[in-house]
């Protein structure tokens, strides 16, 4: 059983969706496996995405030139119902990062009994260089680009990095154009008005807290007592400092691409954001120290934050990681070297298919109020958000103490067990 799972190792390296993040997702998965024992069939079934879609379109610039840009969409399994996932934009989108991010989408959803399977896109284009009129057109083509594999019962794209409300309704729109009739459950995360749901916005960076509040809870360290450190403040970071700082946490360090900023007595972040809100940047920001984007993840706090790129916190920084706690806001941020070093030094890591759950579990509450033309209000979702989650989060102590291992194998283990035992039951067509 062992060499099994070493060879499934192994293939990573040399297969399609080669890449850094992917083989991040497989040692996780791999490592799980073997805590669970998983039958070899299902370790086979599981460790590839059932299906990926490349693309290469053309896209006008507004100076009329004409660019080639590629576009992904990977489906990991298609055996918990429709796939569900982000797409984002940026210049290192591949096809192995969407390959990793689908298979911990599905983990994600299985952790947290939403019924579908992980899925995830994007463009390779870097969109601070793109006009609106450009940007809208990129989205527009990729998603009639997506038509043959997407679809509110099949797969279910929402916002990632560098997407948000804007793209959902572009997306919506087109494909809305293409059938003949408003579909809104098409994508999750758009504007109110167009069937979206209230508390999506913030519903990942309030879900991060949610989480961090339960874990608190748990270990007993006192989150209104504590100093946060932050990286990246977009949709996940800003909303997670926020409701923070609302609550009585000292958010002592925030960065974005820009780079960051520190005080040891807590940050303004009413102020920061209203900055932000205006100039688009950190940067500039007059009233705290300045640092640089990644210094802030070795500012001494007792939480630290990632909520920005993946394969942040490394073998090269974690020796030098000055917190109590790891909670990852962002998908993948933690490498397995980085992992290995922290548990050494007694920090603990809230992995992300817990950590961030809460973006795709409102989702899920979008999507019901699409497909039943009925909608919630936001109390409603907050208090069935903080739900979910907090039961989500005691499955992962359940698990870690059956199998005496830490969050992440446990949270992996609960979801893994959950999708295989799906397929097992599916069984194989013919
Ligand atoms: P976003 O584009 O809104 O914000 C990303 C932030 O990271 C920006 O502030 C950006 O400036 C900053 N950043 C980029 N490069 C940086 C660097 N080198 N150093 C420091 N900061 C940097 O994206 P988001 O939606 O907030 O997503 C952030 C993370 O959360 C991603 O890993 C994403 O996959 C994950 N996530 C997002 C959602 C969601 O609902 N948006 C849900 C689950 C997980």
């Amino acid at each position: 059983m062992a060499d099994e799972h070493a060879t499934r190792d192994d293939v990573a390296a040399g297969s399609e969706w080669s890449s850094e993040l992917y083989a991040i997702a497989r040692n996780q998965f791999g490592r799980a496996s073997k805590l669970l024992n998983l039958d070899a069939e299902f370790v086979a079934r599981l460790a590839d995405p059932r299906r990926s879609l490349v693309v290469n379109f053309p896209v006008r610039m507004d100076s009329g030139e004409v660019r080639s840009m590629t576009g992904y969409r990977v489906q990991h399994t298609l055996t918990m119902g429709p796939t569900k996932g982000g797409f984002r934009y940026g210049p290192d989108v591949s096809l192995g990062e969407c390959a990793a991010l689908a298979m911990w989408m599905t983990w994600k959803c299985a952790l947290l009994g939403l019924p579908y399977g992980g899925a995830k896109g994007g463009v390779r284009c870097t969109p601070s260089e793109l006009s609106v009129g450009e940007l809208e057109r990129l989205t527009r083509r990729y998603a009639a680009e997506l038509i043959p594999v997407i679809g509110p019962e099949k797969d279910i794209p929402a916002p990632d990095m560098a997407t948000g409300e804007r793209e959902m309704a572009w997306f919506m729109d087109t494909y809305s154009q293409q059938v003949g009739h408003s579909v809104p459950g098409i994508v999750t995360g758009k504007p109110i008005v167009l069937g979206g749901t209230a508390g999506r916005r913030e519903a990942t960076g309030l879900g991060v807290v949610y989480v961090l509040e339960a874990v608190c809870d748990k270990i007993s360290m006192a989150l209104r007592e504590s100093r946060v450190a932050i990286q990246g403040f977009g949709n996940v970071g800003a909303v997670a400092a926020r409701e923070l700082a609302a609550i009585g946490a000292q958010v002592v360090a925030v960065s974005d691409r820009s780079g960051g900023l520190v005080a040891a007595d807590g940050l303004d972040i009413a102020a920061i954001s209203a900055w932000v809100q205006e100039g688009g940047v950190l940067a500039g920001y007059p009233d705290a120290e300045r640092v640089g984007p990644t210094d802030v993840l070795e500012v001494p706090c007792e939480i630290l934050m990632p909520a920005a790129l993946e394969r942040q916190i490394t073998g090269e920084n974690a020796p030098r990681l000055n917190c109590q706690l790891v909670i990852e806001a962002a998908n993948g941020p933690t490498t397995p070297d980085a992992e290995a070093i922290l548990r050494e030094r007694d920090i603990l890591v809230v992995p992300d298919v817990l950590a961030n759950a809460g973006g795709v579990t409102v989702s899920y509450f979008e999507w019901v109020q699409d497909q039943q033309h009925y909608t919630w209000d936001e109390m409603e979702i907050e208090e069935r958000l903080r739900r979910q989650l907090r039961a989500a989060f005691g499955r992962v102590v359940g698990a870690a103490e059956r199998h005496g291992c830490d969050w992440r194998m446990a949270a992996l283990s609960v979801a893994i067990e959950r999708v295989s035992e799906a397929a097992r039951m599916r069984g194989i067509y013919p």
